[in-house]
């Protein structure tokens, strides 16, 4: 080993006799050792207590004590235990051997000894130590790193991390007091502690600046490397905080590195100089790539802390109601204005199932079919019992570290909403009502004027009696439509769709034939009835025919479809006609929504029809679809419920 030649060994030699003293004491000298001399057991446990040897070359017969007691004596110090010893004998007998062993001898050497027998013996043995010592230190310092690696790995909160670290740190290195920066993703200083530093020391950013640009730490900081100064006043990268300061000798810092990113620097300091060695070094280093983990790991605690309290008050402060449900189809949240709304709280509710915690049908059928298609469900609307009405809908949601899947509805209350349509609908059914009257009037007087006169006169009143009937057609569609959205005309039966299906189509055959419009059907005998008002349904099925016979031009053709999937009975009506933008089809269920298209600006029409038939069929718990493509055709679908009864 190098140390060998740095540090020569300091020997102890301890004998009676002065000229084997003499003798051993050149021979060692020459070979570069520090000597040290004793008489006798009195005179070498005074020079041991002076200074600990690195070996000791033992006479075993001394005036006071023999060298066997010396030895036991010496091994039953802990401090001294690892000194090695070696026994200088005259007798060269086995017993003498076993007796210096069983005392704690590392070696022996029969008196008077060979010189280059002696050399090699110390060397070895020194060497032995050295290597001793050098793995006890490394052993002390994996076991001082796992205990500071195990305090800082559970510290989450990132201010008492920081100065915990320095807190173990400046100890460990025997240091007076230290500092820590902690650097953001930009370079930037985010974070500047001190440890036991001078009250009134100031700190200013533009100190900071220059520390972290040109002081010990920007040099840390640009080289990624740990560094000493020996003495602070010879170099200037030692930056001195105005006001009060500590006196500063030397200095230590070490990196902190994660990913290959500095994040920090650690800074220690003591007020003499010199004081900081390579090993120091090297253990600042380890302990800063441990401090530097576990501030990774308490920043993004922090960061998840910090997102989770966002959510936390968006949730709190929505004044939407959310509920969210667990794969278990548990409740697992309901924010306060949930709680409100369903007059329980989280507590009363969580762990429970929607059907025991939160019996609304509507709700329940909304989570059930959005975990059965893991899609968000159309928006539906439930009105609870004495309360407000919400408009909601159920979307699947991936939470959790496996990505856990779960069920969020949010609902909206549209209380509000719902009284300004029902308000809006009062006031157009009696615009309505008061409008049929006259409009009879005018009808019967135009139809009666037709006959009195000229041709020309025909003409004026052919136009009268034509906007007289689309008025009336408009008024009677709006008062079908208040009439269905005032819940009139719930009386139910059941109905075979598919006969009453056959009897529109036979309505519109003479309308299809002049218009040379094939119809066709394709029914598939449908086992069940349906529980529904046939009027009201005979009405969604003449609608959906008649404005396929509109919107397809003469020589197309249509095709009515009837089969029972899913539980339901379905009904398709598709033609081959102008089709529908794909940007209209949401609205195209609105009420007096037209498609604002050229070739079919001239086609009569209210913009009422597939609200009406939208609102009949919602009414019967069924549902209704479009499918189109421009230019090609449109399919117009619905589907109901089979009659309980069947
Ligand atoms: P309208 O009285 O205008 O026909 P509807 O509510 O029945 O009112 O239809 C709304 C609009 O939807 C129509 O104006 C038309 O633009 C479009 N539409 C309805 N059915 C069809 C269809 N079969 N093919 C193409 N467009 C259609």
């Amino acid at each position: 080993m190098s140390l060998q030649r740095t540090l020569p060994g300091d020997i102890l030699v301890v004998d009676d006799n002065s000229d084997s003293r003499t003798w051993a004491r050149v021979r060692l000298q020459q070979a570069g050792y520090v000597v040290r001399e004793a008489r006798n057991a009195k005179q070498a446990f005074a020079e041991i207590a002076r200074q600990l040897p690195d070996l000791i070359l033992l006479d075993v017969l001394l005036p006071d004590l023999d060298g066997f007691e010396i030895t036991r004596r010496l091994r039953r110090d802990s401090a001294l235990a690892s000194i090695p010893i070696i026994l200088l004998t005259v007798l060269d007998d086995r017993d003498s051997k076993i007796r210096g062993l069983e005392a704690g001898a590392s070696d022996f050497l029969t008196k008077p000894p060979d010189h280059a027998e002696l050399l090699a013996r110390v060397e070895t043995l020194l060497n032995l130590r050295r290597n001793q010592s050098e793995l006890l230190r490394e052993k002390t310092k994996i076991e001082l790193l796992y205990r500071i690696s195990r305090e800082l790995s559970r510290e989450l909160n990132l201010e008492t991390l920081l100065s915990r670290i320095l807190e173990l740190t400046i100890p460990t290195l025997g240091a007076s007091r230290g500092s820590l920066i902690l650097l953001d993703k930009q370079g930037g200083i985010l974070r500047h502690i001190f440890a036991r530093q001078e009250r009134g020391a100031t700190v200013t950013d533009e100190v900071r600046g220059k520390i972290i640009q040109n002081g010990l730490a920007g040099w840390v900081i640009q080289h990624q490397a740990g560094e000493i100064i020996a003495d602070v006043r010879a170099d200037p990268r030692w930056m001195v905080a105005p006001g009060p300061s500590a006196p500063t000798g030397s200095a230590i810092a070490a990196p902190l590195i994660h990913q290959d990113r500095c994040t920090g620097v650690l800074t220690l300091i003591h007020e003499e100089t010199d004081r900081f060695t390579p090993a120091d070094l090297d253990l600042l280093y380890s302990i800063g790539s441990q401090a530097a983990v576990a501030l990774v790991n308490a920043q993004l605690f922090w960061t998840i802390e910090q997102e989770h309290s966002r959510m936390e008050a968006i949730l709190v402060g929505t004044a939407d109601a959310i509920i969210a449900t667990n794969e278990a189809q548990r409740i697992t949240l309901l924010n306060p204005a949930a709680e409100q709304v369903f007059g329980v709280t989280l507590d009363q509710v969580e762990g429970r199932s929607l059907e025991e915690a939160l019996p609304s049908e509507p709700l329940i059928a909304a989570f059930r079919r959005a975990e059965a298609t893991s899609r968000p469900t159309p928006p539906t609307e439930l009105t609870l019992p004495d309360g407000p009405t919400l408009f909601f809908t159920v979307s699947p949601v991936a939470a959790g570290p496996k990505g856990e899947r779960g069920w969020v509805a949010v609902l909206q209350d549209i209380t509000h909403l719902k009284e300004l349509e029902r308000m809006k609908n009062a006031f157009v059914s009696t615009v309505s009502h008061d409008l049929r009257s006259p409009l009879v009037t005018i009808h019967g007087y135009a139809e009666l004027l037709s006959k009195m006169v000229d041709e020309e006169g025909k003409k004026f009143t052919q136009t009268i009696l034509t906007t007289a009937k689309e008025m009336s057609d408009l008024v009677q569609d709006l008062l079908d439509l208040g009439k269905i959205e005032a819940g009139m005309g719930t009386d139910r039966e059941p109905c075979r769709v598919e006969e009453l299906v056959l009897k529109a189509l036979k309505a519109f055959e003479l309308q299809a034939r002049s218009k040379e419009i094939h119809l066709a059907t394709k029914i598939t005998p449908v086992a069940h009835p349906v529980e529904g008002n046939p009027v009201q349904l005979r009405q969604v099925v003449d609608n959906l025919l008649s404005n396929a016979l509109k919107y397809t031009p003469s020589g197309g053709s249509i095709i009515v479809r009837v089969w029972e999937g899913g539980g339901q009975v379905r009904v398709e009506v598709e033609d081959s006609g102008v089709g529908i933008p794909r940007k209209a089809l949401p609205q195209i269920f609105d009420k007096f929504y037209r498609v604002p298209r050229p070739e079919t600006r001239d086609v009569p029409g209210t913009g009422l029809g597939l609200a009406i038939v939208k609102a009949i069929v919602e009414q019967h718990g069924g549902e209704v679809w479009v499918k189109s493509e421009l230019g090609q055709g449109s399919t117009f679908g619905f589907s109901l419920f089979p009659s309980a009864e069947s």
